[in-house]
């Protein structure tokens, strides 16, 4: 399952990345050029939503402020998955690869190189992922807005 999302979703975008799915935000404004077929298309506009719908395009309306509502409803509604992944880059939605400490010794603070684990690059970006104290809060986090549910 894949998404396309309103610039302004980013947030909700990197959630849906944490969880491993991959997501992609639509720069600037909407037009339906922009719009693939191969995914959901998650928007806060109920006009583009109608009109999308109409055009037999997989849409999805959220709530236009609220993120942990918008999280909530789309994680309900399409099924996804409780638990963080992990596998996708929070930033281009690249499949992550598993590095050493060394590999990415340069790319990452010296306290990241002594107390991180799990470390990932994305080949996309080049963005360098590695578990530390906020795991912890991140999955702390997806349990309280999941709750809510
Ligand atoms: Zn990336």
């Amino acid at each position: 399952m894949k998404f396309y999302l309103e610039e302004n979703l980013e947030k909700l975008a990197r959630w849906l990345r944490f969880l491993g799915y991959p997501a992609y935000t639509i720069k600037g404004e909407i037009n339906l050029s922009k719009i693939k077929p191969d995914g959901v298309f998650i928007t806060t506009s109920r006009r583009w939503y109608e009109r999308l719908k109409k055009l037999g395009i997989n849409a999805f309306l959220v709530p236009r402020h609220d993120f942990e509502l918008q999280l909530c409803s789309v994680v309900k509604h399409f099924k996804l998955r409780h638990e963080l992944s992990l596998n996708l880059c929070a930033y281009c939605s690249s499949p992550l690869v598993s590095v050493s400490r060394e590999e990415v010794r340069e790319k990452i603070p010296k306290r990241v190189y002594e107390e991180g684990e799990d470390f990932t690059l994305c080949p996309g970006c080049g963005a360098v992922f590695w578990k530390g104290s906020h795991y912890e809060r991140m999955k702390r986090k997806l349990e309280e807005i999941l709750k809510k549910c």
